[in-house]
């Protein structure tokens, strides 16, 4: 149960976009200040969804929830908000969570399908009088340098594979720790490819260069390796089960080079087992994929196999078979 435990209403569907505030709180507003206050605070005079702070980042409601953060009626309800904390102190502090916070947007982002844009990144002064985000506002020269700032930067982090460390307020970790330790990109490079229900094996796919699949024609088949570390995956078939996990990758190898049995597939899960050297340096890092069904639109990226925060464990739906498949 989130602190907050839902108290401005459950969406019943993924955010639309992302309001990125300045808690105008001082250098000791910290994640341990946050962890201690929320709890006692009246909800009633405000909260965000998540507070990025130099020693962690606490998470005060559920992603599926609406906040309390910006005094309008959809941006509460339909957006996320992330908190860049400790904003009356010191500068390089500030700037620190003020990456983080555009870190945590971008994977954000990934887990809803939202693109980053002027109607996705959102100021908190952009509906209400309020001079918020302050402190951003002051250093990136106004808030049209702000916004357009912001979004370049969640787009750039979007391309890389790591994530913020998050904390509910009883010191959980609640997403995997990475990007604590992690400064640029490890370099990770999944291999992709589907062989289609007619028995066409279409080229492979590295990373987001390009999707697997055609539009409009259904997966059987799906091939997956990776240049660091180790993969492994496992497909679910249209009205059947799913079939055992897989780790090589060999469309001659019928028992262990792909996942599938060459009837249509429905979804379809990867795991991805980081190596020391990488966890040493980046953190964990994950897979994350996402899966379209036929002739519609992508259903939201997931990571590895975890569950939660809109996320069930795997990619797709049951039931309805897929056409386009992208991991990195
Ligand atoms: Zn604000």
């Amino acid at each position: 149960m989130s602190i907050c435990k839902g108290i401005a209403g459950n969406r019943g569907r993924n955010p639309k976009g992302i309001f990125i505030h300045n808690d105008a709180g001082s250098g000791y507003a910290d994640a341990a200040h946050y962890r201690n206050w929320l709890p006692t605070h009246n909800l009633e005079n405000g909260f965000a969804h998540y507070y990025v702070c130099s020693d962690g980042t606490v998470q005060a409601e559920d992603d599926k929830y609406g906040a309390w953060h910006c005094a309008d009626y959809d941006g509460n309800m339909n957006y996320l908000s992330i908190e860049v904390c400790q904003s009356m102190g010191n500068l390089e502090v500030f700037k620190k969570n003020e990456e983080t916070a555009l870190r945590l947007a971008a994977q954000k982002c990934k887990q809803y399908g939202i693109i980053p844009n002027a109607g996705t990144i959102r100021l908190h002064q952009e509906v209400a009088a309020t001079a918020c985000p302050h402190r951003s506002v002051e250093i990136h020269h106004g808030a049209s340098n702000t916004k357009a700032y912001f979004i370049s930067r969640i787009k750039q982090f979007m391309g890389e594979n790591v994530s913020v460390p998050v904390h509910n307020t009883s010191g959980n970790t609640v997403f995997h720790a990475a990007s604590m330790v992690s400064k640029g990109n490890p370099g990770i490079i999944f291999t992709y490819a589907v062989q289609l229900t007619d028995g066409t094996i279409l080229p492979p796919v590295n990373n987001l260069e390009d999707f697997a699949g055609i539009t409009g024609r259904s997966i059987a088949n799906a091939a997956i390796k990776v240049n660091k570390g180790s993969v492994k995956y496992q497909v679910h078939i249209l009205g059947g089960g799913w079939l055992p996990w897989v780790t090589g990758y060999d469309w001659k190898n019928h028992n262990n080079g792909y996942a599938g049995n060459g009837k249509a597939i429905d979804a379809v899960r990867v795991y991805y087992d980081t190596p020391e050297d990488i966890v040493s340096k980046y953190g964990y890092q994950r897979a994350q994929y996402r899966v379209s069904p036929v002739n519609s639109g992508y259903y939201p990226w997931q990571f590895d196999d975890e569950t939660g925060n809109g996320q069930d464990g795997f990619a797709g739906c049951f039931g309805a078979a897929i056409d386009r498949f992208q991991l990195f």
